[in-house]
């Protein structure tokens, strides 16, 4: 029976091993930093479209700059013309041209403002993204250390009942071993328990009146076993 007292108390070490590498597969801090990622991937995601934008609006606004420059120098040109010009109805022609080109001039100047506005905005967002996601870098940075250090604390709880398990192991007959690893491996609930007044550990039932007296008259060569769950109890 003492054996058997060691024998859950190995058993006890085996499902505290379980849980926690039960915990450490769903550590809170590595969802935490999974979602910080999220977060930051988005962030950057946003930063290229937006830069993109104020590339193309950039790129808009040079092209009106160079028609602006041509049609100040058809402008010019006709000006030009202009005064050596006689004959009214080429004259004619020619304010109407310099009235064409000043119009598109005029035009583009209206699209190039938008378009400044445009690229402002665009440039306010690439600013604001960019500081937002050094707060997210640093986020990030704390949510690997929690991660780190949650991970390090199961490492050390796991040496830790390893070390237990081996002591606990040492004060027990190996047969008795090999019969609990037997066990163990063909069930998911704990191969030995004690009882919590009638109720078994292993498998929550109560056990009769009956059973209980059974039980406990059990001969010194037999394991008592759970009549519920067949497992190793002890009472
Ligand atoms: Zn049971």
């Amino acid at each position: 029976m003492a054996s058997l007292k060691q024998l859950l108390e190995l058993q006890r070490c085996d499902t505290a091993l379980l849980q926690l590498k039960h915990h450490l597969a769903t550590l809170s801090e590595r969802t935490n930093l999974t979602a910080a990622t999220t977060v930051l991937n988005g962030f950057n995601k946003e930063l290229v479209a937006v830069k993109a934008q104020l590339k193309v609006a950039q790129h808009d606004i040079e092209l009106l700059e160079i028609d602006n420059k041509k049609c100040e120098s058809s402008i010019a040109k006709y000006a030009q013309q202009l005064k050596t010009i006689i004959a009214p109805r080429e004259a004619e022609a020619l304010q109407h041209e310099i009235t064409m080109a000043t119009a598109v001039r005029s035009a583009n100047d209206d699209k190039e403002l938008a378009l400044l506005e445009v690229a402002e905005q665009f440039d306010r967002q690439q600013l604001e993204l960019s500081n937002q996601i050094i707060k997210q870098n640093e986020v990030i940075e704390q949510a690997k250390r929690s991660l780190a250090l949650a991970i390090e604390q199961c490492e050390q709880s796991k040496l830790e009942l390893e070390a237990k398990r081996i002591t606990v192991s040492a004060m027990i007959a190996p047969e008795l071993i090999k019969l609990y690893d037997l066990k163990k491996n063909k069930r998911t609930t704990p191969a030995v328990a004690d009882l919590n007044k009638a109720t078994c550990q292993s498998c929550h039932l109560d056990l009769s009146t009956v059973e209980l007296s059974a039980l406990k008259k059990c001969p010194e060569d037999v394991i008592p076993e759970c009549p519920n769950c067949d497992c190793y109890l002890v009472v």
